[in-house]
């Protein structure tokens, strides 16, 4: 593709595929894919592959890894690449990994909410959680597979059981949330989306989804009427996708994008580099949740502050409300799933 562009055009190019992937320092890192051939799992990795902080990447699938691996290694980036494929071959793939980024398991068809999903991936996150509390107790672990408001906690059990759990360590992937919520209100004002930044608290899922337009930087103002219908793009923007896709499955390389800038960031924050700020759904005492999304500074040993949900609106207030009750019920879901054996 780059050959057939003019020399600033690719320079303009490779510049906009490493946004938010420069290098704070030169420290190098071993990251593993859990998922790697998956619909998010290769292009997540392709990114990952191309993270200047990246020296080692392990693919981990229950298909096809070693092409992926043969492929990504064919690319001109330092990074090492190495697949590993079936449960024999789990622990390896996770021997030595400072960040797990985990996008295995089933995604979404139309009519489906993300907590259909909940019978198939429970099971995935919990037996790669309970692989990486084993070989790599240390790593941050970084997790996409769906119903996030579910995963998480069900990862937080298990290493409970595994006696490791270190809750700074854990975190729900929510980026994708801010990056839509970053390109719709970018869309709506004229500003340039890498520009805006907008904080979502609370899960990932429908009504738990809450951007908080009011404390978007730069400041912009909707009326009534166009705010909530904003807030509602924001919250379907994943089914928006999903129905788009027509059973081919939910969104897979906006969601590569979002994940590799929020693992991205993890690492820049390893090194030790000041102000990384990410939302991510982690353990919580903001609200009666005791998960919950919030802005969070990260640092070397992983969530270093959580910042809070700062000053809501009414309209933002209400949203925290509604949406509690529902993931109160989806925590529990998890953790009643981890406590079976
Ligand atoms: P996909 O079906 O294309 O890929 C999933 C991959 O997981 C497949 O390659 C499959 O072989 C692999 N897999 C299945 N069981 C496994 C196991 N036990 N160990 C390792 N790998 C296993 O699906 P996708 O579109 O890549 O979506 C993956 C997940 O990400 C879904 O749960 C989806 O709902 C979720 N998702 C999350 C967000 C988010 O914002 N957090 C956004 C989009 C999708």
């Amino acid at each position: 593709m780059f050959s057939r562009l003019a020399r600033p055009q690719q320079a303009a190019a490779l510049k906009a595929i490493s946004r938010n992937f420069s290098v704070s320092s030169q420290n190098q890192h071993k990251v593993a894919v859990m998922g790697a051939s998956g619909g998010i799992g290769q292009p997540l990795s392709l990114l990952m592959k191309q993270a200047p902080q990246v020296s080692q990447l392990s693919l981990y699938d229950i298909v096809h890894t070693p092409g992926v691996a043969a492929d990504l290694g064919h690319i001109e980036s330092p990074a090492k690449v190495t697949g590993y494929v079936g449960p024999d071959q789990l622990k390896a793939s996770l021997e030595g990994c400072e960040v797990v980024v985990i996008p295995a398991g089933v995604p979404r068809k139309p009519g489906m909410t993300r907590d259909d999903l909940f019978n198939t991936n429970a099971s995935i996150v919990r037996d790669l959680c309970r692989a990486a509390a084993e070989v790599c107790p240390k790593a941050f672990i970084a997790i996409i597979s769906n119903p996030v408001n579910s995963t998480v906690p069900i990862a937080s059990e298990v290493y409970k059981q595994a006696g490791v759990y270190d809750p700074s360590r854990i975190f729900g992937v929510t980026t994708l949330d801010i990056v839509r919520a970053n390109a719709f209100i970018g869309e709506l004002k004229g500003v340039d989306p890498r520009e805006v930044n907008c904080p979502v608290i609370g899960g990932h899922a429908g009504i738990t989804i809450i951007p908080v337009i009011s404390q978007c930087t730069p400041a912009v103002q909707f009326p009534a009427d166009q705010l909530k219908a904003l807030t509602e793009r924001i919250q379907d923007a994943g089914t928006e996708v999903v129905k788009a896709k027509a059973g081919a499955g939910s969104a897979t390389l906006s969601m590569a994008y979002a994940g590799a800038r929020f693992a991205v960031s993890l690492l820049r924050a390893m090194d030790g580099e000041q102000g990384v700020v990410e939302c991510s759904y982690v353990r919580s005492d903001v609200t009666e949740s005791p998960y919950f999304s919030t802005p969070c500074l990260l640092g070397k040993n992983g969530l270093e502050k959580n910042l809070g949900m700062g000053t809501l609106s009414e309209f933002e207030s209400d949203l925290v409300k509604k949406a509690l009750p529902e993931l109160l019920a989806s925590i529990k879901k998890g953790e009643d799933f981890a406590a079976k054996k």
